[in-house]
């Protein structure tokens, strides 16, 4: 395929990078380097140490291993760079992405080596020689001792997310291994933030060293609407297509992702799930990226997949939501991605998926959109399914409007009469057979009827069956909001938890992601965190439900994994994904609860005032 010069005027080509790692980046499908890639590969690579002010998502990976690997000597099967990372799972992480990057490396040795994993498998693994060493600096230290790593060759020396290895009490191995290896080495430093002791170490440590800060996005005031969903890879298609099926007024999506090979596969998914959709990037000729356009434009496909550089610009009115479907890299992409929506002066709407380490985007983003993004939780299959019916009975109201029905009343009268079946089951197998292609109800979704649903009102047709007087209201069909009123237990394990006990003290308020708008009770959450993380109810205090959340008082300081429980704990699906409320964060908005005064010798009357917003209720022990 043809590649559009003008969309890889800034690729990793330009940047000094050779063939093979040209194309192991081709083979992933990045398009373009990130930010901090396009700054400090040339940097390293022409030898200078570094000091990165970069988070995790920033692309840091890439933008220190692919000059690493570069210099490599595959000839010499010693090792030549050191990467010390705080935890035993980012070691790994590094160590196979270099393995991706190397892939037209033929012979490259990395070898990841932590704490916790068996030393005489790592002795044996030195011993047959690497590359490159990927390593927690505990255990690189005692190898260090023992001789069983010897650094002579070392050529370069990178400290991943050196604030963390500082704050986990690493920095005093970190600084006895940057005196143990050879001062020539090329150091590089990336750090999420500078602290001071960081900073000393780099000033001690680091030969003028190169300093690159991605400078994040001057704010920008957006009228888009915006939210976040909190959701990992394994979820993200289908909280993408339970989202769009939701999503009031939805006319198209923009859907970013990461890699080219991102577009094409998450373009053939949503296909799959009945879709018009294409893919656009970096890939496509100008010719094919304007057919894109226009068809998007056109209206015959709904949603493009794209990347940021091969959706830069693009103009097309109707796009009514934008999807961050992988996280952008800084503030500035997502400020750019989210200008894809609300054009032409109608309301966009922007969607923000969010891994939870991802979660500390949210503030930066906050701050560069000027706006505050709301949370969303994925819909439900029975929220979809209410939707699903809600538009199904809206086209049925239509068609009775407008279309002439004459030849199949008379259709549906015979069938009647002949088969001897009634009219209501024949709608519902009719109902059947229009919704094949796209079912009424989700996988999940309770069997029976969804709830009840908002469509214009049915016409009055001489011959429609009318609802007897006093008929029941129609029957709540979503598996999302079940009737019964006990504590939900959410499918687990019916062995019981054991009871905590704390000491009697400070009760702080927790923040819990359900409320008033998904139908909780009190009584429910009070039986989730009971039975769930064994807190007696006697130390749950008091309970206030919002909007879309609630604050619930338990024990102050709670231990981490009794919060991990709280986090997951379900209740009517929804997880509570429990964390403490920040000062100043709770509001009680609820009426004062004094009472009115006492008329003609009766009771006062405590009743609520109406309209009361968010709504409060005590809770009922
Ligand atoms: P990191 O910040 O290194 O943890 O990288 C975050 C994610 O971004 C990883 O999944 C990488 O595979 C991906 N990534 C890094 N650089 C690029 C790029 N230039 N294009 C697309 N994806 C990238």
């Amino acid at each position: 395929m043809t590649t559009s010069p003008d969309l890889n005027a800034a690729g990793f080509d330009s940047l000094g990078l050779a063939q093979p790692l040209l194309q192991a980046l081709a083979d992933v499908g990045y398009e373009t380097p990130s930010p901090i890639q396009a700054a400090c590969i040339p940097v390293l690579l022409a030898g200078h140490d570094l000091l990165g002010e970069a988070q995790t998502g920033t692309g840091k990976t890439a933008a220190f291993a692919l000059p690493l690997l570069q210099k490599i000597d595959l000839k010499r099967a010693v090792p030549q760079a050191l990467i010390l990372t705080p935890t035993r799972e980012l070691a790994i992480q590094v160590a196979e992405a270099l393995q991706k990057y190397a892939h037209h490396m033929p012979g490259f040795h990395v070898l990841p080596i932590y704490g916790g994993q068996s030393m005489v498998v790592q002795l044996r693994a030195l011993s047959r020689g690497t590359h490159v060493i990927v390593g927690t600096p505990g255990r690189v230290m005692d190898h260090l001792e023992r001789k069983s790593l010897v650094l002579n060759n070392l050529q370069m020396l990178v400290l991943d997310e050196a604030d963390e290895m500082l704050r986990m009490g690493f920095i005093d191995d970190v600084k006895w291994i940057l005196e143990h290896t050879p001062a020539e080495r090329q150091t590089a430093l990336f750090s999420a933030t500078m602290p001071d002791v960081i900073r000393r170490v780099a000033r001690e440590h680091l030969r003028e060293p190169q300093e690159i800060k991605i400078r994040s996005a001057t704010s920008t005031v957006v009228t888009t609407s915006q939210s976040y969903c909190q959701t990992h890879g394994g979820q993200k298609l289908e909280a993408l297509t339970r989202i769009l099926e939701v999503e009031d007024d939805f006319d198209a999506a923009i859907v970013f992702v990461r890699t080219k090979t991102a577009t094409v596969e998450i373009a053939d998914k949503l296909e799959a799930r009945g879709y018009s959709v294409a893919a656009l990037n970096g890939d496509l000729t100008q010719g094919l990226r304007e057919q894109v356009i226009e068809r998007l434009k056109a209206g015959t496909i709904d949603i493009v997949v794209a990347t940021d550089v091969a959706a830069r610009g693009l103009d097309v009115a109707r796009v009514s939501h934008v999807i961050n479907y992988d996280v952008p890299y800084d503030t500035e992409a997502y400020v750019h991605r989210i200008g894809r929506t609300g054009r032409a002066g109608r309301t966009g709407r922007a969607i923000l998926f969010l891994a939870p380490r991802e979660m500390y985007m949210l503030k930066l983003i906050e701050r560069a959109t000027k706006q505050k993004i709301t949370a969303l939780t994925m819909p439900t299959p029975g929220e979809v399914a209410n939707r699903r019916v809600a538009q199904f009975t809206q086209q049925i109201v239509d068609i009775i409007k407008t279309e002439k029905l004459d030849f199949f009343f008379d259709v549906v009268r015979r069938m009647e009469g002949e088969q001897d079946i009634a009219a209501r089951e024949i709608a519902a197998a009719l109902a059947w057979l229009a919704t094949r292609e796209r079912p009424l109800q989700m996988p999940g979704a309770n069997d029976h009827a969804p709830r009840e649903v908002a469509v214009a009102p049915a016409p009055t047709f001489e011959r429609k069956e009318r609802k007897p007087a006093g008929a029941k209201p129609a029957e709540d069909f979503s598996a999302a909001e079940p009737r019964r009123e006990r504590p939900v237990k959410e499918g687990r394990s019916d062995t019981p938890v054991k009871q905590r006990s704390f000491t009697p003290g400070a009760l702080a308020r927790y923040r819990i992601e359900i409320g008033r708008n998904q139908g909780v009770l009190p009584k429910e959450i009070v039986g989730a965190i009971a039975n769930e993380a064994g807190i007696a109810g006697k130390d749950i205090g008091q309970i206030n439900l919002f909007d879309d959340y609630s604050s619930v008082e338990l024990p102050a300081n709670l231990p981490a994994d009794l919060m991990d429980v709280l986090r997951r704990i379900r209740v009517r699906q929804f997880a509570l994904k429990t964390r403490v409320m920040e000062p100043g964060e709770f509001v009680d908005t609820r009426p004062p609860r004094r009472a009115p005064p006492a008329r003609d010798g009766k009771k006062p009357d405590w009743k609520k005032p109406a309209g009361a917003k968010p709504e409060w209720k005590k809770r009922e022990r």
